[in-house]
């Protein structure tokens, strides 16, 4: 089965390996240099934290779990830290309330003292009465992981090309394969997976896909002594520390407006890393990012065939760091299956019907 793919971020690399693993002749075509550009500006913090759904909580629960299952099949260059994040706000019993909430859900979080969150995280200045420390979370180099993806892709066949998609190919109502640069090429499917162009490249053949997406502004200092273990997520800052050192920093999981001045907010936010570290005084800005997070309308992944649209199947979401071991895979089961993941019901395109 011939299949195009269409982005190089990490959703597009791991459905890209899945597919060709599972023996698709698989095109993945990156619109430049692979690694993604939501995945390139992400915190890339793998979890089922509290502010979900129950059913969604669950489905995060097993992107974590998959992410496992793929470092058992990729081995080391797979790199994940596993080391689990602390958690503390300035509204000690609303916290308290929600991680009970989750924790009897069956997730592995609990209220630990200061001196327990001490030996999580030793280099911190200070310490609150009670944090949330929850061991199954991770984190990763966001497009490092998407390149570890896309080279194992490669070595089972796939084709990788920096080329830009103009145009879906539509022929007697089905998607036939891609406009790219230079000439068309046919395909049985086209796995839709370039983030926010998803709604953009979907529209132009009359696929509505309803995006609400969010600005995420993150810093980055210059590498570092291994000084964080973990996720640390403190009222005035998360933060974590990548694989090279640098500590990858952002204040608002909400979104809101860019700032003002990009140099100014991202100095602040190093500001909060030397407020947090014993080691401060060495935090040195290297790097900011404001990326745009591709969420769709209600929030939740879009993931599946377009039942209007034969030949096409759409994947856009946030949280794709979280989810994309989980989908890649669930999407390459059901692409060469033609069957239906029950557990993909609810994240239909579909049910944004009459918007
Ligand atoms: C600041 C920030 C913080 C975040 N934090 C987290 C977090 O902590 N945990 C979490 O799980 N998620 C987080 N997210 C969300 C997560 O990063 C995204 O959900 C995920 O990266 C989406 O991956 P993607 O592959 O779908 O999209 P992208 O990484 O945007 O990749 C899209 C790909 O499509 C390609 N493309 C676009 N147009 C075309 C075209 N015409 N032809 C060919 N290719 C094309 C692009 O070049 C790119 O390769 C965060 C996002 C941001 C911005």
């Amino acid at each position: 089965m011939n299949i195009i793919v269409i982005g190089g971020g990490i959703i597009g690399a791991s459905i890209a390996y899945h597919l060709a693993v599972r023996g698709a002749a698989v095109t993945v075509l990156t619109d430049g240099r692979p690694g993604g550009v939501a995945t390139a500006a992400s915190f890339a913090w793998i979890n089922a934290a509290p502010g979900n759904s129950r059913p969604y909580f669950e489905l995060r629960v097993k992107g974590i779990l998959e992410w496992h299952r793929l470092q058992h099949e990729l081995g080391e260059r797979l790199a994940i830290n596993w080391n689990g994040s602390l958690t503390w706000t300035n509204d000690h019993p609303a916290m308290a309330t929600q991680f009970a909430e989750h924790a009897s859900w069956g997730y592995p979080t609990r209220m630990v003292s200061s001196s327990e969150a001490a030996q999580q995280e030793p280099f911190l200045v200070s310490y609150p009465d009670q944090a949330a420390h929850s061991p199954l979370e991770g984190s990763l180099s966001p497009s490092e992981t998407a390149h570890v993806l896309l080279e194992a892709a490669a070595e089972h066949g796939a084709r990788i090309s920096t080329d830009g998609v103009q145009s879906l190919v539509s022929r007697n109502g089905r998607i036939t394969g891609v406009q790219g640069e230079a000439n068309e090429i046919i395909a049985d499917h086209v796995v839709l997976a370039a983030g926010i162009a998803c709604e953009r490249l979907a529209g132009a053949v009359g696929v509505k896909i309803p995006m609400a997406n969010r600005l995420g502004f993150l810093a980055q200092s210059a590498p570092l002594p291994p000084t964080l273990s973990g996720l640390v997520l403190a009222p005035q800052a998360h933060m974590r520390q990548n694989a090279d050192g640098r500590i990858v920093v952002g204040a608002d999981f909400a979104g809101g407006a860019a700032p003002d001045d990009e140099d100014a907010a991202a100095e602040n936010l190093l500001a909060s890393v030397r407020g947090l570290l014993t080691s401060g005084d060495d935090v040195v800005m290297d790097r900011h990012t404001l990326g745009l997070r591709p969420v769709p309308a209600d929030g939740l992944p879009i993931i599946g065939s377009v039942a209007q649209l034969p030949g096409l199947y759409v994947t856009v979401m946030h949280s794709g760091i979280t989810l994309a071991a989980l989908v890649g895979r669930l999407a390459a089961e059901e692409i060469l299956s033609a069957r239906p993941v029950d557990i993909l019901a609810p994240y239909r395109l579909a049910r944004f019907d009459g918007v």
